[in-house]
């Protein structure tokens, strides 16, 4: 027997560790209720992920619902706000318990580690597809936005580039050495802790998930300038160096998309403090912010290199 609506509920999203003091209500009731901290302002952040679109439907489901909010959380990070509560909408074909079950204990088991508490949400059913939302805590003042780039900041980007990507152009390798940048883009690590340490420094925050020219791009123009890229300093792994020649890994790392690595600015009297991020994770710089408008990408003998690509848009 399929379980019902309401015990999908019960038995498998309400089964969670994380017990927050500040929700006063959460499964169970027609909304939940919940308190945010004195000094602090509430950040809000929603993806939907479509089977087909965002992933094959053939992904393992624990992945599946592991990316659903990995891919939310990463805008939290962007903000530098701290994870709280999620919210699902979930949209799914037929009742299939094994599934519901891996899908929710890779959710679950990131939420976990972030003390974020799942509070609610609503299950419908359809073609696959998964609205998570997730609400964050900003201590008033301390908020990270694309639109503070001046001329002068460095840009820096955490991680490696484009390996998301890569891992999507090999996904019927069976090779051994493929398994690391398939899990780039099925297990993406949310760079919270990061945004946190870029809070009071960085002028402007974006998370990389359409690609970095695309996202760099929406730093130029809220901020309202342009930029220079070394392509030299693009941060590129090992295993995408191995299995790619140069010019792809370049293009994938531009605007392959799916990394969710942080793409940020800072002024260069911050740059001791930056120093102090890689206690956090690996970064690099990779240009400098220009009044010029434009996005000019250079290669070490100084002459442009221009990218095909220009990052995902679903319209
Ligand atoms: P209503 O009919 O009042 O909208 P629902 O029957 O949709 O309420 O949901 C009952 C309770 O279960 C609510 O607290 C709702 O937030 C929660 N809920 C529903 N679907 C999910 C889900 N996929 N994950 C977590 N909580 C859910
Ligand atoms: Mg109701």
């Amino acid at each position: 027997m399929p379980l019902s609506e309401f015990e999908i509920i019960r038995q498998i999203f309400q089964q969670q560790k994380v017990d927050r003091n500040d929700v006063l209500l959460g499964i169970g009731d027609d909304a939940a209720v919940t308190k945010v901290p004195e000094g602090h302002e509430l950040a809000l952040a929603m993806d939907t992920l479509i089977g087909g679109v965002h992933f094959s439907e053939n992904m393992k489901p624990a992945d599946i619902g592991y990316r659903s909010l990995a891919v939310n959380l990463s805008d939290l990070a962007a903000m530098g706000a701290e994870p709280a509560w999620v919210t699902l909408a979930l949209t799914i074909p037929e009742s299939n318990e094994s599934w519901l079950r891996a899908f929710a204990s890779g959710l679950m088991s990131l939420a976990a580690q972030y003390n974020l508490q799942l509070i609610g949400g609503d299950m419908t059913r359809g073609a696959l597809s998964i609205t998570v939302q997730v609400h964050g805590f900003l201590p008033t003042k301390q908020i990270l936005v694309r639109s503070g780039a001046h001329p002068g900041d460095s840009i820096y980007i955490t991680g490696t580039l484009g390996d998301a990507a890569a891992g999507l152009a090999s996904w019927q390798q069976t090779d051994k050495s493929f398994a690391w940048l398939k899990q780039r883009f099925t297990r993406p690590v949310p760079r919270i802790e990061a945004g946190f340490a870029l809070r009071g420094i960085a002028t402007s925050v974006i998370d990389v998930s359409d690609g970095l020219i695309a996202d760099l791009g929406h730093i130029l123009e809220s901020s309202n300038v342009g930029a220079k890229l070394k392509m030299a300093n693009l941060p590129l792994s090992l295993a995408i160096c191995e299995k790619f020649d140069l010019e792809q890994a370049r293009e994938m790392a531009l605007s392959g998309g799916d990394d969710y690595e942080l793409c940020f600015t800072a002024p260069s009297n911050k740059q001791e403090q930056i120093s102090k991020l890689v206690k956090v994770c690996q970064f690099v710089e990779i240009g400098v912010i220009e009044a010029e408008p434009g996005l000019r990408c250079l290669l070490p003998d100084g002459a442009q290199y221009d990218s095909v690509g220009s990052g995902f848009q679903h319209f």
